[in-house]
């Protein structure tokens, strides 16, 4: 069996130094926040090119709290793309705003810059581009609307650690950047994580007292804030696997490179790498009409895989309040109905990688004479 991801084999790679870094927070009992968050949030900081790095509970908490740094409630809008995992979505509701979608670009998949304008009202406020699979935004467009019109631009950058776009890491390339640190993600905690990155001070300061009950010092609560603080468990697990992110990340560009040249010409569209990005392959999506069909039979030869997304966000039940129908983003709609995330994981070996394309090969050719 090759399984979608395998967090199993990366733990028992570096099992010595994970065990040394929980006990040591155990025996400290800074179970919360506490110096190994701090030493996080100062590495994880220097390596995103960013000031300062906020450490926060998962992903979704930090997009919240970027968009409340940033001054964004009700009555604001906020530019976004309907084909992204829905707590981009969620995260601008619990801000009290509105999502004003815009739709994809077919082959980066990530937001058209050509359709942000005219998506532009005297409301909006802001822009949330997802750097979606690890294949940076196209940031230059993004951040000249954004400053043309006044607006802040918040990175989704939770698929995205180590991204660069025109050599620039993203997270610090916009105002601020929101990373998770979910176990699956490129960087993942041993349970929730999440991070906000910025090198606007009074963003910093703003979301450090907001992550700890809006607290600028104990008991003295100068804004209304939340419970979104980082374990010290999962700072110290953090800190020892940022080291190795570098090395992962190129692991998993590896196999991406493999799997391109395997698939070249199995019927299924590879990944577009665009000329401004250095794409870190959270996932690995190929594109076909026979999905369904794909994903079955390789489960049934033992081989996972996944689909992100099946419905694009302005299609679901839960954000039907917002008025858009089938048809409204159809870049997003024809994607969210082709794409299959193949697994990838730094772990993974060639053979591995053979197998998959090597079966996903002959499933496709078969179907053909069928
Ligand atoms: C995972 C993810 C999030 C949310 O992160 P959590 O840590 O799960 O809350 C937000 N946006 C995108 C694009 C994601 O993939």
């Amino acid at each position: 069996m090759i399984p979608f991801v395998d967090l199993r084999t990366q733990y028992l790679s570096i099992k010595d130094e994970i065990d040394h870094a929980v006990l040591k927070v155990l025996d400290s009992t800074q179970f919360v926040l506490g110096q190994e968050v701090k030493a996080f949030e100062e590495e994880f900081a220097a390596y995103c090119n960013s000031d300062y790095a906020l450490a926060v509970n998962t992903g979704t908490s930090a997009l919240h709290l970027a968009l409340l740094a940033a001054g964004i409630g009700p009555g604001d809008e906020v530019i976004t793309v309907p084909f992204t995992f829905v707590a981009t979505v969620a995260a601008i509701c619990y801000a009290g705003a509105t999502p004003v979608f815009v739709d994809i670009d077919p082959v980066s998949y990530t937001i058209d810059v050509t359709k942000i304008e005219q998506a532009i009202t005297s409301k909006t406020k802001a822009i949330l581009p997802v750097h979606l699979y690890g294949q940076p935004a196209d940031m230059e467009p993004i951040m000249e609307i954004a400053r043309r019109y006044g607006l802040t631009v918040i990175e989704d950058a939770a698929q995205a650690h180590r991204a660069e776009y025109k050599g620039q890491r993203i997270g610090s390339i916009g105002d601020i950047g929101c990373f998770s640190f979910y176990p699956g993600k490129n960087l993942g905690a041993y349970g929730e994580g999440g991070a906000v990155v910025t090198s606007n001070p009074e963003y910093a300061r703003t979301i450090k007292m907001l992550r700890d009950w809006g607290q600028e010092e104990r008991y003295h609560h100068v804004l209304k804030g939340y419970n979104y603080r980082m374990d010290g468990i999962q700072g110290a697990i953090l800190r020892v696997k940022l080291r190795y992110l570098d090395q992962w990340t190129e692991a998993r560009r590896t196999h991406a490179a493999h799997y391109d040249q395997l698939l070249a010409d199995s019927g299924v569209k590879t990944p577009t790498v665009m000329p401004y990005s250095h794409h870190v392959y959270h996932v690995y999506a190929v594109r076909t009409k026979q999905r369904e069909m794909l994903q079955a039979r390789l489960n049934e030869q033992g081989i996972q895989t996944g689909i992100h997304y099946p419905i694009p966000v302005h299609l679901q039940p839960a954000y039907a309040d917002l008025g858009y129908k089938l048809g409204d983003f159809p870049n997003s709609e024809l994607v969210a109905n082709e794409v299959l995330s193949l697994p990838m994981y730094a772990e993974l070996t060639t053979e591995q990688v053979n197998t998959v394309a090597k079966t996903l090969k002959n499933i496709l050719q078969g179907a053909k004479v069928e």
